[in-house]
């Protein structure tokens, strides 16, 4: 069950208006669904419409915030609940305790660092929730052929390739988090050890 979903976005806009119509959308679908949402606690970019949109139809925001970022200003000021911590590491540690499940939408270096970071964490075992990834405009075909070539070239296992789930339709991809079913590490880091991998 999907009670709080911990979201990874941009700190910018990105161009024209598909992206943030995007973060509305699921901004929309959370608070009708009685989602709450975890984000990086920033008042710009797509991060902001995402907590406005929520906070507007009545839904649930957490924030968690470095100190540092808050010192610069970009902190939002009128979230449910916000969280200061010390490191980028802690708040990525907080963010993922948080939250029963992940999504990313468009962003840059940091939405990336995110999503590998749990993808990573769940490949080890050190979680077991689902991550799934909005294609909005296809945005994310680059980085989808990329994990298909690490597969392909045998750096990546197919079942964890798999782990991240994608679409560009928000009721799919919740069916898709909702149904998923997480990989044991346990073998795959035996057979590892073992040389057979
Ligand atoms: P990026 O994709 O590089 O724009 O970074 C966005 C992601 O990194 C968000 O999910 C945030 O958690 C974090 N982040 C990056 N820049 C900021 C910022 N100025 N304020 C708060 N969080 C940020």
């Amino acid at each position: 069950m999907i009670k709080t979903l911990c979201v990874f976005c941009g700190s910018s806009m990105g161009k024209g208006t598909a992206y943030a119509g995007s973060a509305e959308k699921l901004a929309e679908y959370l608070t009708f669904n009685n989602i709450n949402l975890v984000y990086g606690g920033a008042n710009v970019g797509l991060m902001r419409i995402l907590a406005d949109t929520m906070l507007a139809s009545g839904g649930k925001v957490i924030g968690v915030m470095p100190k540092s970022l808050v010192e610069r200003e970009v902190a939002h000021t009128g979230l449910t609940e916000m969280h200061i911590v010390e490191g980028m590491q802690e708040r990525k540690a907080l963010m993922a305790d948080l939250s029963d499940a992940f999504i990313a939408l468009p962003g840059a270096y940091g939405t990336l660092d995110e999503l590998f970071e749990v993808l990573t964490w769940n490949q080890l075992g050190i979680i077991h929730k689902p991550i799934g990834l909005v294609n909005i405009n296809g945005f994310f075909n680059s980085l989808l052929l990329m994990l298909d070539q690490a597969v392909e070239e045998k750096f990546l296992r197919p079942e964890h390739r798999n782990m991240l789930l994608v679409d560009d339709d928000f009721e799919r991809l919740f069916h898709k988090l909702k149904t998923y079913r997480p990989v044991i590490a346990e073998k795959w880091i035996e057979r590892l050890k073992e040389g057979k991998i």
